[in-house]
Formats: structure tokens, sequence, C-alpha cells
């Protein structure tokens, strides 16, 4: 009888303990969904040109802040800090702030925003940058101790983008230019980054070649797909493609990855661009 309940005893530490495992992995991982600013109002065939009714939008710049217990991460540093407060022009070609209408205060910027949260940029161990575009990579030079997780690619992509993307200053080299000698850890695919599962670097390449998206598995939220500009918004998944591509091929596959991961996984899609995700979940934790 003794042995019996000794027994029971050890399964119930050993439920217990395994409960807690599971608690301590997913329980103390969260998310924060902020904005650097929005864009706009433009029309939406401006950005996806197969689009059939006109219409007006605006758009938010997500940044992410992300809580885990090895260390702090941000996904994506929004628009580069001296454009706001209505200075676009000295930092952006003058066609893209008239198109673009950025309407970042300085206070939107990643380093108030982590601020506001209780940090600062020298709490950030790495800095996920999805691509090279202007309102994703803009603030990369406020961490000059993080650690850059990047597709190796998209380091080629930044300093040397095709023709089509140069005219429109869709890349600002003066936003990376002197974070040349960081700490890069130049990736090519995907990427477990602290090795439990809960932060998963995804390759989404098509548009830019070497875009990248993140998932999350979060204990109460679930599985959560931060596809930034992999899916701007919910009409890209009715068929109309973004009109800025590297490659529309790729960029139907990665599309098509991230739907059924997230369908498969019973989980969430968190758009790059989508004013009405925002308004609804965005300046929220998410655990
Ligand atoms: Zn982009
Ligand atoms: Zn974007």
């Amino acid at each position: 009888m003794r042995r019996i309940a000794s027994a029971l005893a050890v399964l119930a530490v050993c439920g217990f303990a395994a409960g807690s495992a599971v608690a301590d992995k997913h329980g103390s991982v969260k998310v924060y969904w902020t904005a650097s600013g929005k864009f706009g109002p433009f029309n939406i065939q401006g950005l996806i040109p197969t689009y059939p009714e006109a219409r007006d939008i605006l758009i938010p710049i997500n940044m992410w802040v992300i809580d885990h217990p090895k260390g702090l991460v941000v996904y994506d540093t929004g628009n580069n800090v001296a454009i706001s407060d209505g200075n676009c022009a000295s930092h952006w070609a003058q066609g893209n702030c008239d198109f673009l209408m950025p309407s970042q205060t300085r206070g939107d910027v990643i380093d108030q925003q982590l601020e506001k949260l209780g940090y600062s940029t020298s709490d950030v161990k790495v800095v996920i940058t999805s691509h090279s575009h202007l309102d994703h990579i803009g603030n990369i030079e406020m961490f000059p101790d993080a650690i850059h997780v990047i597709q190796k690619r998209e380091l080629y992509q930044a300093w040397w983008p095709e023709k089509f993307q140069r005219p429109s200053g869709a890349h600002v080299v003066g936003d990376y230019d002197e974070a040349r000698e960081f700490n890069y850890h130049a990736i090519d695919g995907d990427m477990d980054l602290f090795g439990d599962g809960t932060v998963m670097i995804l390759s989404t390449p098509g548009h830019t070649l070497g875009h990248q998206s993140v998932r999350l598995e979060l204990a109460n939220t679930g599985t959560v797909v931060l596809s930034q500009d992999a899916i701007w918004m919910e009409e890209n998944l009715e068929g109309h493609p973004a009109g800025l591509n590297y490659s529309i091929l790729d960029y139907f596959d990665s599309v098509n990855r991230l739907k059924m991961m997230a369908d498969i996984q019973n989980g969430q899609l968190w758009f790059g661009h989508s004013i009405r995700q925002y308004d609804s979940m965005g300046e929220n934790w998410y655990d």
C-alpha cells in the first residue's frame, strides 16, 4: 500500500513538473504590438494594383517587442527617427514623402516605445529585421549592441537593390550605412531563435530577396504568425498581390506557406500593414 502511495506521489510530482515546464516555456513569452506611426491616406490601388475598387486607406507601420525568458527581441524598427514630426524629406526622397505621407511622431519611434514599456534600447538582445525597406529597417542603428538576425540574401538586397526598387527610394542606405560592423547573424532559411519553438523565424522571400516572417507560440493566445510584408493585409489573401515584388512566384509561395501554416495550427495571421487589425488589436500585450 505504501508502495502504491509513493508511486502515486511520484506521478503527481512528475505531472506537476511537466505542467510547470510547459508553463515556463510558453507562459513567460509575450509580445507587444506597436507601430512606427502610419502611412496614408492613399488609394489602396497604389499598393495593390489589381484591387478592383479604389478606396483610401491608412496603414500602420507594425513593430513587435517580444519578451522571452532568454532575452528581449525587437522585430522590425520602423521608420527612421529623422522623418518624425513632419521632417520626412530630410531623410527620404520627396516622392516617397508625397506618396506615403508618414505620420510618425517622435514618440512613435522604437526607442520611445521601448521606454513606455519599461525597457531601453540597450536591453534588446536580438533585433530581427523582416527586410530592408525603409519602414522596417529604419532604426537598426539604435541597437549597436544587439545581435541582428537577418537573411543573408537580404543584406545583398539592402546594399544593391534591383533597379526598379532604387528610384522609388524603398531602400534608404542611410538607415544602415553606419551599421555595417554590427553583429549580424546572417541566416539562410528558418531559425528556432531560442531553441524552444516559441520564436520561429521563417524564410518568406518574394516581396524582397530575403524577406523573413516570425511565428510565435504563446500560452494563451496560441500560434501567431507575424507576416510583416510577406502579406500586407487581408486583400492580399483574395488573390491580389502586392505591387512591389522581387519575385511574384516566390511571393505567392510565401503567402501560401504562412496562410496554410496558420490554418493547420489553428493560429492567427497578423499582417504587416492592416489598419483593421491594428485598430482592434494594436497597442496591447499578448501572452
Ligand atoms: Zn516592404
Ligand atoms: Zn512595409
